[in-house]
């Protein structure tokens, strides 16, 4: 078995909060320093520069699952990660076709920067990545079962925008297997009042959106071998029933 540091939530610059310096190769740079084996970039609703961050994540030696933190039409936040970046893109048009549109406000949100594989800023979203979709929370887990991803409801326990709050139950159909908790020192208590959370890997990430908050490597996992395949099942979790 391999014990694999992992932070599997940060956001790159073409997120509107994520900061201008947070550039595919910033990111695996610092995910280097950090001594980091696994991490996911998973801007709002796109996964257009998971391209740029594979490609630096590979040259360094690093595993980097393309990724996206979907938000669905009750404003849940939804981390769907995925092993290769073609099931990733394919995703993304998807996604793309399900967004609602505003027209970006740089001046109040932020800039939302594609960068190519020389980590050059290439072009703009233009829309609003912090716009909700259509895709209904219940939908996420046969979406992903069809594009080969993983869903993991975000940051649980938050007070905005997580599967606890806006939706304010676990329903009593679902089907995935893993969650993310933002303060592990609650994973006790969360998983008293939620026996379903039983079921699941809880993981903890960053979440981070400048290049200071991505984790130190604190939390683990342990996968049969380092590939982005290994890491898949054990965010699938499909032993435990
Ligand atoms: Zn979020
Ligand atoms: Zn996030």
């Amino acid at each position: 078995m391999n014990r694999l540091s992992y932070d599997l939530h940060i956001h790159s610059c073409l997120s509107p909060c994520g900061d201008d310096d947070m550039t595919p190769a910033n990111i695996v740079g610092m995910a280097v320093i950090k001594e980091l084996d696994v991490i996911a970039v998973t801007d709002h609703n796109s996964c257009k520069n998971c391209e740029a961050v594979c490609k630096w994540a590979n040259q360094y030696g690093i595993i980097a699952l393309p990724g996206m933190e979907l938000t669905t039409e009750e404003e849940v936040h939804v981390l769907c990660l995925f092993a290769t970046l073609e099931e990733a893109m394919r995703f993304d048009r998807y996604v793309d076709s399900k967004r609602n549109r505003v027209k970006n406000r740089e001046d109040i949100f932020g800039k939302q920067l594609i960068c190519n594989c020389k980590d050059e800023v290439i072009q703009k979203e233009e829309d609003l990545l912090l716009q909700n979709t259509t895709i209904r929370f219940e939908r996420v887990y046969e979406l992903m079962q069809f594009f080969h991803g993983v869903m993991i409801p975000a940051h649980i326990e938050k007070n905005s925008n997580s599967l606890l709050y806006n939706l304010g139950f676990i329903p009593i159909d679902s089907k995935f297997r893993c969650v993310e908790i933002k303060n592990m020192e609650r994973k006790r208590e969360l998983l008293a009042k939620h026996p379903y959370l039983e079921e699941c890997v809880v993981v903890s990430n960053s979440d981070a959106h400048t290049l200071t908050d991505i984790h130190e490597p604190l939390y683990k996992m342990e996968v049969r071998e380092r590939s982005p395949e290994a890491v898949m099942e054990w965010l699938r979790n499909d032993g435990r029933r």
